[in-house]
């Protein structure tokens, strides 16, 4: 039994809501897997140092990924200006919960590089 998986939490923010929530990710022979999704209050998110994650990779959703805790969503975008990630679940109309950017976010097909940082 391989008990050595590498686990963290990554966080993402929910656009609808404007709400953060911490996602664990597991690390699969390389690329990283989101297990599960669960809302957090920011403050405990800094507290045990979720916005300082970094992780590289690829980043797919595992079987068990439950999605979004509040809008379901199990898309994201990463924003090309503040590098975070939100809840995707509309064609048209990309934005960023964290800093307010709509169109110039690009979705996310392969490679992420998450940096953490202030919120
Ligand atoms: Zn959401
Ligand atoms: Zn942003």
């Amino acid at each position: 039994m391989k008990t050595d998986t590498k686990a963290e939490v990554i966080l993402m923010k929910c656009p609808e809501t404007k709400r953060i929530y911490g996602v664990r990710v597991e690390e699969r022979q390389g690329d990283w897997f989101r297990t599960w999704a669960f809302p957090i209050e920011e403050r405990k998110a800094s507290h045990e140092g979720f916005d300082k994650t970094k992780i590289r990779g690829n980043l797919y959703p595992a079987d068990e990924y439950n999605g979004c805790p509040y809008c379901k969503s199990v898309c994201y975008v990463q924003c090309s200006r503040c590098g975070k990630l939100s809840c995707w679940n509309s064609e048209e109309r990309i934005s960023c919960a964290w800093c307010g950017l709509t169109g110039d976010v690009s979705r996310i097909e392969d490679e992420i590089d998450v940096r953490g940082g202030d919120y």
